[in-house]
């Protein structure tokens, strides 16, 4: 067991439930022996549709996708673990052999929080995964921050963020949000009119990862427009500041 695992075991009653989807069995079995040895109790699939039944059925924290599948591609795996119910605020690590840009950009918006191009190495699957689930935690942990609204729900324009619950709703409907997604959303709403630069936030949301780019926010941003507005294209919310970065519009605009 090591060090990290011993930490966070302090704070955790239960091993991470990683869901391991991989069709080849040598990196499926590499995969799940070296979070194994990290203390997380790994799940190994080999087929996408076999997968998304296992994520409806039980709860995990942290999927590892190959972008290669038979049954269901990784990416159509991804989009429908988010539109699910049980796993749709998991982190999702891809794996993707082909090291295209389209393809990393594909694996985002699909709602993947980072991807690792195949052949990786071993300590670099751990570093992520590590990163991942102490994000997630560490969301879940300052989800009800001091001084946002009445800690429990925040109000700016038609938009009503349940903090404690991670729930959002927009014209009185409910929105399904990613991790990120409800990460960036929460900061703006909790700072209107205030802007963000694309490397804040890039500070902020992925929280010091080098391994993402600035292209990344604006990937993020565009992903949580077609959530929260009417109009994505015209956006009245989440506006761009040209040349400086982001802002949620002022509550008198
Ligand atoms: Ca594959």
């Amino acid at each position: 067991m090591t060090e990290a695992w011993i930490k966070c075991e302090k704070s955790m009653t239960k091993p991470p439930r990683v869901l391991v989807v991989e069709d080849e069995g040598n990196i499926r079995d590499l995969v799940c022996l070296h979070l194994g040895h990290e203390g997380y109790q790994c799940d190994g699939v080999a087929d996408g549709t076999v997968a998304l039944a296992r994520s409806e059925a039980e709860r995990y924290d942290l999927l590892v996708l190959d972008v290669m599948l038979p049954g269901l591609d990784g990416v159509s795996l991804c989009r429908a673990v988010r539109n699910g119910r049980l796993n749709r605020d998991v982190p999702i690590l891809m794996l993707t052999a082909r090291r295209e840009e389209t393809d990393k950009v594909i694996g985002l918006e699909s709602g993947a929080d980072d991807y690792l191009t195949k052949p990786f190495g071993v300590r670099e699957l751990v570093a992520r995964a590590r990163a991942l689930l102490r994000r997630s935690r560490a969301a879940a942990e300052t989800a009800a921050p001091a001084g946002s609204g009445d800690g429990e729900t925040v109000r700016v324009h038609d938009i009503e963020i349940d903090v404690p619950r991670r729930r959002v709703r927009v014209r009185g409907l409910d929105v399904e949000l990613t991790d990120q997604e409800f990460r960036l959303l929460h900061l703006l709403a909790t700072h209107v009119g205030i802007v963000f630069s694309r490397e804040a936030l890039l500070s902020r949301i992925w929280r010091g990862d080098t391994f993402v780019t600035v292209r990344s926010v604006d990937t993020l941003v565009k992903r949580l427009r077609r959530r929260i507005e009417a109009d994505a294209a015209e956006p009245r919310y989440l506006l761009t500041v040209w040349g400086v970065g982001y802002k949620l519009a002022d509550l008198a605009s």
